[in-house]
């Protein structure tokens, strides 16, 4: 990263900079808004293809959230105030949502005859479960596949193996095909509505359909697969047993990447629990983010320990209090700065504290790899909780995970901030409500929106260009004034403009 001489100065001075104390400086642009490539990581082997993650938290991640955020190319962090299995379901709701490579598919038997199969596939309206089927010969070996034409124009008494002759569409190998979009042009170019993959040994390794796959290429969305085409998605896990119990029922699920989620993740709690899991092969082949810390000491503690990302905030969430009712935290836009100038190559998150979308700009702008939101997320449509009506104007629940009510019910929410009665928990939050927002699709237009324009300014076509090049100036409270709207009396909201705040 180029030097930032507001940021090394404060980080010098101990004074704790947020969002609201920096601005970023315009640079040249020699692209156009629409080059803007906002591709980044969450985590080591996690990607993204919009620097924006959904809280961990039970009044904004559960499975529609992070369906819906994934399919805009964001990842969602399913939150754990739920039992293992149940978190673990969460997660394969997502995992399951769209099919790229179906790894297991339904096949048939080459001896079975048609009508013994259209008895096993046949749905209550009388169409067929499948629109195509594999058929295996004994030894397990792929020899084509049958599909609706077959049933409608061969006896049913034909079996699989002669229905499949003259319909035979050729398995391909499945070990060299590495993404979606080689799958996608190999059933273009061959006008086939599927493509079974096979392994050497000409077994049956898995299987494309047509029309998911176009989807998944040609959907409105960004869509954040993984390489086999399902949406990425992550979750949350507490320290030692919370966090093994968890691991080993997401990990069935095939969940993406674990995020060890503390309040206080440059712990003792944190680092074991991180160094046990990491230690452990059968968890390879998933990310572990560890948090949150807001120094940068902790991430190189953190990064030694294993961790594959690296999440950064402490006391900015907006139903926070933490640093009210401890007095210890640190301002997020130092925060960041200062983690990333320890981070080398390990992506960091910036969680909480995001008020405009302008916020998360700065946030790349000071090194964080991505941001994570929770207010900003809480009033749409997917969160879970119901729509409220208050003085005319629709609301959503949105609580911290530290609040009484979170605490008292859960002891995860208890953990996440080291106690242990739910009699006698101290809050580290509140809860309360957030103007409904409509659909994720709508809003994310706006903060998405926001990043592609703060990239324009800054002269940065790339989220690593922005972190290495975006520069600051610290704002006089005039130059923030001036900021915002002034001198005028508002009458229509702007969808990206909530008002002033505190400012
Ligand atoms: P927001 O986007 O609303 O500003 O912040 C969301 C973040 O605040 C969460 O991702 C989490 O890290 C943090 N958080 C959630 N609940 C609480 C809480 O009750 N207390 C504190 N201190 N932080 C919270």
């Amino acid at each position: 990263m180029n030097p930032k001489k507001v940021l090394d100065a404060a980080l010098k001075d101990k004074i704790s900079l947020a969002y609201d104390d920096v601005l970023i400086n315009p640079g040249y642009a020699d692209f156009q808004l629409d080059e803007v490539d906002m591709t980044t990581k969450f985590s080591r082997n996690v990607p993204l293809k919009i620097p924006i993650a959904g809280a961990a938290m039970d009044t904004v991640t559960e499975n529609e959230f992070a369906i819906a955020l994934a399919i805009e190319g964001g990842i969602g962090i399913i939150h754990r105030n739920m039992p293992p299995d149940i978190q673990a379901h969460e997660v394969g709701k997502v995992k399951g949502y769209l099919n790229g490579l179906i790894e297991n598919p339904d096949w048939v038997d080459a001896e079975e005859i048609l009508a013994g199969i259209r008895r096993r596939f046949q749905q209550e309206d009388g169409t067929l479960r499948y629109h195509s089927f594999p058929v295996l010969s004994e030894d397990s070996k792929l020899i084509g596949m049958l599909n609706e034409s077959s049933f409608k124009y061969k006896d049913p008494d034909t079996t699989a193996e002669v229905a499949v002759l003259d319909l035979m569409e050729t398995g391909y190998n499945g070990t060299n095909l590495t993404t979606i979009e080689q799958a996608y042009n190999i059933m273009r170019n061959k006008k086939i509505g599927s493509l079974p993959l096979t392994d050497d040994q000409g077994k049956l390794a898995g299987m494309y359909i047509f029309s998911d796959v176009e989807r998944i290429i040609k959907g409105g969305g960004m869509y954040n697969t993984d390489k086999k085409g399902h949406l990425i998605v992550g979750a949350a896990i507490g320290v030692h047993e919370d966090a093994y119990k968890r691991l080993e029922e997401l990990v069935k699920e095939g969940v993406d990447v674990v995020v060890i989620d503390s309040s206080h993740g440059d712990s003792k709690n944190v680092l074991e629990t991180l160094a046990e899991i990491r230690g452990q092969s059968k968890y390879d082949s998933i990310d572990i983010v560890a948090g949150n810390i807001s120094m940068g000491d902790a991430v190189k503690r953190l990064i030694e320990a294993g961790a594959d990302g690296i999440k950064v905030g402490q006391g900015p969430g907006s139903i926070c209090t933490t640093r009210i009712m401890a007095g210890a935290g640190k301002g997020q836009m130092i925060a960041i700065y200062d983690c990333a100038k320890q981070a080398d190559d390990t992506p960091l998150c910036a969680d909480g504290g995001v008020v405009y979308s302008g916020d998360i700009t700065k946030a790349i702008a000071g090194g964080a790899n991505s941001v994570m939101l929770g207010g900003m997320f809480a009033g749409t449509e997917e969160t879970p909780g119901k729509i409220v009506t208050l003085n005319g104007r629709k609301w959503k629940d949105y609580r911290g995970m530290g609040s009484e009510a979170a605490m008292k019910q859960h002891e995860s929410s208890r953990q996440r901030y080291s106690q242990k009665d739910p009699k006698k928990s101290v809050p580290e939050g509140v809860e309360g409500l957030v103007p409904y927002k409509g659909s994720l699709k709508e809003v994310i237009v706006q903060y998405v929106g926001g990043i592609r324009a703060g990239m324009g300014y800054a002269g940065t076509r790339t989220i690593d260009e922005l972190r290495e090049r975006g520069d600051f100036d610290r704002l006089t409270t005039a130059s923030r004034r001036e900021s915002h709207p002034h001198d005028i009396l508002i009458t229509q909201e702007a969808p990206n403009y909530p008002g002033p705040g505190e400012n």
